[in-house]
């Protein structure tokens, strides 16, 4: 029987960094981070110093407590809100800094990183990325009615598309927005998963408003709308769904029953909220990258602090092969899914450039295939680091207080959502390899 306080393996804090010459430092924050911040632009370092500037106010352990008692963090919310970071990829005109999804990526990762884990980035996630579609695709009334809002964080945002009956096949949902004679809609059907719908005020909704069996193309029919969430209103019902990791921030099952939406809720035209939504789902795709990154990097940061520090049989568990490599091996990945990250967020703010604002629906390709290939690898890549982790620490990575089971609680959402990596493989298979498709 092994006989150790966890008092007594609380890991020592990181040996203060080797700075840089002056000259080759481009960062003002402390180089805590494994991460190399060389191939970044001034405006991205300025970006994530600020953000682990703020997100030191809500250390690990304010996590760690977070998802033992399920409390919404509304508190990193509204800080983030107040600095202004929740409107990074709005439009300046709107209240936001005009910066691009690459930007947003690198806020995401840095706030994963922090120890926030994928809670932190989940609770401001659905604002910084379903609010893109909004912005593109929304008129003029409508983004001044919604966008600074959200910016200032008076609204929370939730994004409504999963459906127990469809999952993974989107165009099989069957929420439907049905017109009424004065304009509206009246919204019925189930949604499932919808990431802080306790808190969000307003749902990017998606739902049919032609039925299947009218339609020609299969990804017609489809309409996106931006809802209000009335709790008081009888045709909507939440229920919280209990789940493994990332407890902080709430999960849903959400009903609607004749639930009344007004016309000028409508984004874009009506029958084309699959295109329109694909725009925001490649957007989601970088964000969902950067946030399995940080996460991959935390844990990664700690294991090796835990192994430089832990002695056994008279050394540091760190020198033995079998412990570094493996270490070593996860860096690698991470760097690999990083460039591959940052190359997706880099075509796709490219390629909102050259459409410009309301330009063209058609996802661009190239663009499909890197933010779908990004996600894959650095949701795998976050995997490996966190089991690493949690095995390097050995029993205490078993134990609550050294963060890094939460973190591989938590790594599992990059592989299962928005899409699963079967179905990217299934992507790439049909669309770059133009093998048969097989379902
Ligand atoms: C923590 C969390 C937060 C989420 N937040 C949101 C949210 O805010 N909003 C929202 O709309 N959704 C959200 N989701 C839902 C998420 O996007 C879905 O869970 C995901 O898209 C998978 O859908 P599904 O669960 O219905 O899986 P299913 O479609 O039931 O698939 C189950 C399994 O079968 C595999 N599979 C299915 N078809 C094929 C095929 N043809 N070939 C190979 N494999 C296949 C899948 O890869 C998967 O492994 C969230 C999910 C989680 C876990």
């Amino acid at each position: 029987m092994r006989r150790f306080s966890i008092v007594r393996l609380r890991p020592v804090p990181l040996p203060a960094p080797r700075l840089p010459p002056p000259n080759l430092r481009f960062s003002t924050s402390t180089p805590r981070q494994l991460m190399p911040t060389s191939g970044l632009t001034e405006t991205q370092l300025t970006a994530r110093d600020a953000i682990t500037q703020l997100c030191s106010r809500f250390p690990p352990s304010y996590w760690r407590a977070r998802d033992q008692t399920e409390e919404d963090p509304s508190d990193f919310h509204a800080a983030l809100a107040r600095d202004g970071w929740l409107g990074i990829a709005l439009p300046e005109s709107l209240g936001g800094a005009g910066l691009g999804i690459s930007e947003a990526t690198i806020m995401m990762q840095t706030i994963a990183e922090s120890g926030a884990g994928m809670a932190g980035a989940q609770a401001v996630h659905a604002n910084v990325y379903a609010t893109q579609p909004l912005a593109r695709f929304g008129t003029a009334a409508q983004l001044a009615d919604t966008i600074p809002g959200i910016i200032k964080g008076r609204w929370r945002v939730c994004f409504g598309v999963t459906e127990p009956n469809s999952g993974l096949d989107t165009l099989r949902l069957s929420t439907v927005a049905v017109k009424q004679p004065d304009g509206g809609y009246s919204v019925t059907g189930q949604k499932i998963w919808i990431t802080c719908a306790q808190v969000a005020a307003k749902m990017i909704l998606l739902a049919r408003t032609t039925p299947l069996e009218e339609i020609t193309k299969p990804s017609e029919g489809l309409s996106l709308f931006c809802i209000n969430l009335d709790r008081a209103h009888p045709g909507l019902e939440l229920r919280r769904i209990k789940k493994m990791g990332g407890r902080a921030v709430d999960a849903n099952e959400v009903f609607f029953d004749g639930y009344r939406i007004p016309a000028d809720a409508l984004i874009g035209a009506e029958g084309q909220g699959f295109k329109i939504i694909l725009h925001g789902m490649n957007a989601e795709r970088c964000l969902l990258a950067g946030e399995a990154l940080g996460l991959g990097y935390a844990a990664l940061r700690r294991a090796a602090a835990y192994a430089r520090e832990r002695r056994v049989f008279g050394r540091p568990i760190g020198q033995n092969q079998g412990v570094a490599h493996p270490l070593a091996d996860a860096y690698m990945a991470l760097e690999a899914a990083r460039l591959a990250t940052y190359h997706a967020a880099r075509l796709y703010d490219q390629s909102s450039r050259v459409e410009g604002p309301g330009g063209g629906v058609g996802p661009d390709h190239q663009v499909g295939v890197a933010c779908n290939t990004a996600k894959y690898l650095a949701a795998e890549a976050a995997f490996k680091a966190c089991e690493r982790a949690v095995l390097t620490l050995g029993g205490m990575g078993y134990a609550v207080e050294y963060d890094v089971e939460r973190y591989f609680r938590e790594c599992l959402v990059p592989r299962i959502a928005p899409v699963s990596r079967e179905m990217i493989l299934n992507y790439i298979g049909e669309k770059v390899l133009e093998l048969p498709r097989s379902y």
